[in-house]
């Protein structure tokens, strides 16, 4: 008979939508919790903590992201999980440390059975966009899933390199629009925006660098000339693909940076103001962040970030502004990872965030950032280079302190160093050998809890990698 049959697909997507809805609206019934109408996150790559004014700079090259921190819940020892782009993005997306994920390089995918924010929305009715400006971030990457709407259109392309970009204000006219559809019929919307700008190579508009050029140039090494590697990876030089124009002093990339910085701070500030005109932040949640910082000359690695695990690189910053969330600080050391349960919980209430059993132990080390959290000293996390460094490079960073572990080429022995966290210059472990010996354990405690993923790849044409190359990521 007819109604014995099997339902199509597409019927059974439905009927789980459905059901998802019903136990949405059981469970607000029961906690009286109300979602928000709009969830705008915003991340920007290659962006330093220090360089906001609200994390000590005292420049003013951010005052549109200070403005948001004065509203929001400041989160001042934020930590990157990986010291580059598609692995630390994955892990806000997920809640999963990338090498859980099998996630190794930017020209990884995330496996199709990953559960993602934008799933897990779309399956409560939300209504989820993106905009993406970092060719690594594209459709391909596998972070797509779940999104009704994912522009990764760069046809932009950067002079010195011929890699696709999109710049700030394209991004931010691209986020308007897709902000436009996604909060159309009602429904509540996701709406991801990921700006470029400041990586590399530092090429804002001209003043925005000549702010900063004569500053940059008068500090110690500012006028000391770099050579110029043949590769990207910027130990001890210029990588190639940021030489500019025959520049070869710190201060002039400096101050290209710091423009960068100001370039797509104004952009945000814009994207903003729309927003609200739009009557679309009123009741909003609106997190902004960074995939990573980049190391401007800090232990001899210049204008590049996936070799190290520095402060320079790991420490992002982290603002969250929520409707009844009280603005402040929050001075425990938390991860991006945290994210994914933290915004599940915010959008969809707390029982949303809990982590399903397919998901495996290691999603329990990302912490729901509005719940009870541990005492501060008693929460540490993981950072890790991943395939972004040419050693293995680890980290551990708990209240104070910060223990990194790297193995030098041809050496049995690692290097092990007990840092105070903010500094990395400093070698502690002979005042803290026990602390030193604990935390050693806690590196190797989350290396066995992330490994064992199967290292997943795109499947990239001789086109896609040399286009990866170009961005400044080696791909042989
Ligand atoms: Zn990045």
């Amino acid at each position: 008979m007819k109604w014995l049959e099997f339902p199509p697909l597409g019927t059974i997507a439905t009927m789980r939508r459905c059901l998802f809805l019903l136990l949405g609206l059981v469970g607000l019934a029961c906690s009286g919790f109300e979602s928000p109408r709009f969830l705008l996150l915003v991340t920007v790559d290659t962006l330093r903590a220090d360089h906001l004014g609200a994390y000590g700079d005292a420049r003013g090259l951010t005052p549109n992201l200070d403005a948001l921190a004065e509203d929001s819940l400041v989160f001042r020892a934020a930590y990157t999980p990986a010291s580059f782009t598609l692995p630390s993005v994955a892990s806000i997306m997920t809640g999963r440390y990338p090498s859980a994920l099998g996630l190794w390089g930017n020209e990884s995918k995330i496996p199709d059975s990953t559960e993602t924010l934008a799933k897990r929305l779309d399956e409560h009715g939300w209504n989820t966009a993106a905009v993406v400006s970092n060719w690594v971030l594209r459709e391909s990457s596998g972070l797509s899933m779940g999104f009704d709407r994912f522009d990764d259109d760069m046809s932009d392309r950067e002079a010195t390199r011929g890699a696709p970009e999109r710049l700030a204000p394209d991004t931010t006219d691209a986020a308007i629009a897709a902000a436009d559809e996604c909060a159309r019929e009602g429904k509540s919307c996701f709406l991801w925006v990921h700006y470029q700008d400041p990586h590399g190579p530092y090429d804002p508009p001209d003043e925005l660098r000549a702010a900063h050029l004569a500053n940059e140039r008068s500090r110690e090494d500012g006028r000391r000339r770099l050579p110029v590697l043949s590769d990207h990876g910027g130990m001890g030089g210029i990588p190639r693909y940021q030489f500019l124009g025959g520049h070869a002093d710190v201060g002039f990339y400096r101050a290209g940076y710091a423009g960068e910085v100001s370039f797509v701070d104004a952009e945000i500030g814009r994207l903003l103001a729309t927003l609200d005109d739009q009557g679309l932040l009123s009741n909003a949640i609106v997190v902004f962040t960074a995939d990573h910082g980049e190391s401007l000359g800090e232990g001899d690695l210049w204008f590049a970030h996936g070799e190290h695990l520095s402060e320079a690189i790991v420490h992002v910053p982290l603002l969250i502004r929520s409707p009844g969330l009280e603005p402040g600080n929050r001075t425990g050391v938390v991860s991006l990872v945290d994210l994914y349960p933290t915004l599940l919980s915010l959008a969809l209430g707390a029982e949303a965030r809990e982590p399903t059993e397919s998901q495996g132990p290691v999603r329990h080390h990302a912490r729901d950032l509005m719940g009870s959290l541990p005492r501060e000293e008693e929460r540490g996390v993981f950072l890790a280079t991943l395939g972004g460094s040419a050693i293995p490079r680890y980290a551990f960073v708990e209240g104070r302190y910060k223990l990194t572990l790297s193995e030098p080429n041809g050496s049995a022995e690692w290097d092990v160093r007990l840092l105070t966290r903010g500094d990395d210059e400093l070698d502690l472990s002979e005042v803290h050998p026990e602390l030193r010996t604990s935390m050693v354990q806690k590196v190797r405690q989350m290396q066995r809890a992330t490994a064992g993923a199967e290292r997943v790849w795109q499947e990239l044409g001789t086109e896609d990698e040399s286009k990866l190359r170009a961005l400044g990521y080696a791909t042989d």
